[in-house]
């Protein structure tokens, strides 16, 4: 476990307004920041501020190499082989809507297939939706095992050579379910396919290797990733950043503009129009060495042994359906017999605990799992044992008051 008092106090945001602590249990929705970051931001937007790529002044110059340094040090983060396959985008949603209209958009064609799971968040479901219907590919649907993991013994059987591409959550937001990515990528790979990983739940508590996770896109959010939001990661290999069309066109993705013909810049600037996200990502910067100080894989083990105990302690009360494996990463989900999570939420939310209730934008997977909702409690690097003595007083709290 992490020393919790040593980084409890590095997030302003965990104290109610009269400062009380605040039982934050929605870091899968997106994460509290370190002061670090919150520095970082406000420098940016302050003492540092001023646009990149333009440098004859020397501030625009300096804020061009942070805005770089950002790029590299991501790149570094998540083991990529160079800098110029980190595209910054808004988030994690931008970054699978850019692969589905330019990569799909260039690739597929009528008779092609997508592979989905049954657990993916809307943002990996509907851009491949609209481009499928674009190009007349067709989505298949892979079913997740009785615990609730993607079922990668059917994909290999539901793989075909008409499947273009897997598409698959790397952690699941829902049940926490972790991903073999390597296994999935060799599958994927045997049919010829390319593999995409949802990274949003996996970056933040996860050591992410993308030669050794084989994988072809990788997409993850800042926010979620205690850095701040409307910035986020695409990963793809070079090869095929290279290869593919611009997704939006403006400033700075050019090489040369004439009304006769216009060509581009190469990746990642191709795929970057417009006025970056300069203080985004120099907080983002500032995020990434704040999480990599602390050590991915002790977070992971941190959240995860949060979630264990979480887990077990529910099982004590008969009324709470678990839901999803025993191993999750950091992120539980139930419903209790009832009552609404929705209400539990609610009634949490007078013992200054926080948690999500709500279809968590996964509603095929609600269908599957026969539940219109579910409530969930999710940890970060900042949570500890009072986090769940506080939830599961709320809890018990709210079966006396549903008697
Ligand atoms: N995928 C997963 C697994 C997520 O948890 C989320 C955020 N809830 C997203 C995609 C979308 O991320 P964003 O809204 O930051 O673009």
């Amino acid at each position: 476990m992490l020393r919790q008092p040593d980084v409890r106090g590095d997030f302003p945001g965990l104290l109610t307004p009269d400062g009380a602590p605040w039982h934050y249990l929605d870091t899968a929705a997106t994460a509290h920041k370190p002061q670090a970051v919150i520095d970082a931001m406000s420098h940016a937007l302050g003492r540092d501020y001023a646009t990149v790529h333009r440098g004859v002044y020397a501030r625009s110059a300096r804020m061009t190499l942070g805005f770089e340094a950002a790029r590299r040090r991501v790149a570094e983060f998540i083991r990529a082989r160079s800098a110029s396959e980190i595209v910054f985008v808004r988030g994690a949603t931008e970054a699978i809507n850019l692969v589905a209209a330019s990569w799909g958009g260039s690739v597929l064609q009528a008779g092609d297939r997508i592979m989905l799971s049954m657990l993916e968040h809307h943002s990996n479901i509907v851009p491949w939706q609209m481009i499928a219907e674009r190009t007349g590919a067709h989505i298949d649907v892979c079913p997740l095992t009785e615990d609730g993991r993607i079922d990668l013994d059917a994909l290999e059987t539901m793989l075909t050579p008409q499947h273009r591409l897997v598409a698959l959550a790397h952690v699941s937001n829902v049940l926490g379910s972790v991903l073999d990515a390597r296994r999935a990528a060799d599958l994927a790979h045997g049919v010829g396919a390319k593999l995409l990983l949802d990274g949003c739940q996996a970056a933040p508590r996860m050591v992410l290797d993308m030669a050794a996770l084989d994988c072809d896109f990788y997409a993850f959010s800042g926010h979620k990733l205690y850095g701040p939001t409307g910035i986020g990661v695409l990963w793809a290999r070079e090869e095929l950043l290279d290869a593919m069309p611009p997704y939006q066109g403006g400033g700075a993705m050019i090489d040369r503009v004439s009304f006769a013909r216009t060509t581009y810049a190469p990746p990642p600037q191709r795929f970057e129009a417009g006025t970056p996200m300069i203080a985004e990502a120099i907080a983002l910067h500032a995020a990434v060495d704040y999480v990599a100080a602390l050590g991915p894989d002790k977070l992971f083990a941190h959240e995860a042994a949060l979630a264990s105990q979480l887990r077990d302690q529910l099982r004590g009360l008969n009324s709470v359906r678990l839901l999803g494996p025993e191993d999750s990463a950091g992120i539980v989900s139930f419903v209790m017999e009832g009552v609404h999570p929705h209400d539990l939420g609610t009634i949490l939310d007078e013992e200054n605990v926080a948690i999500r209730a709500g279809h968590h934008c996964a509603q095929p997977l609600m269908e599957h799992l026969g539940v219109p909702a579910t409530a969930r409690a999710s940890f970060g690097l900042y949570s500890d044992e009072s986090d769940i003595t506080a939830l599961m007083r709320g809890i018990e709290r709210t079966q006396r008051i549903f008697g």
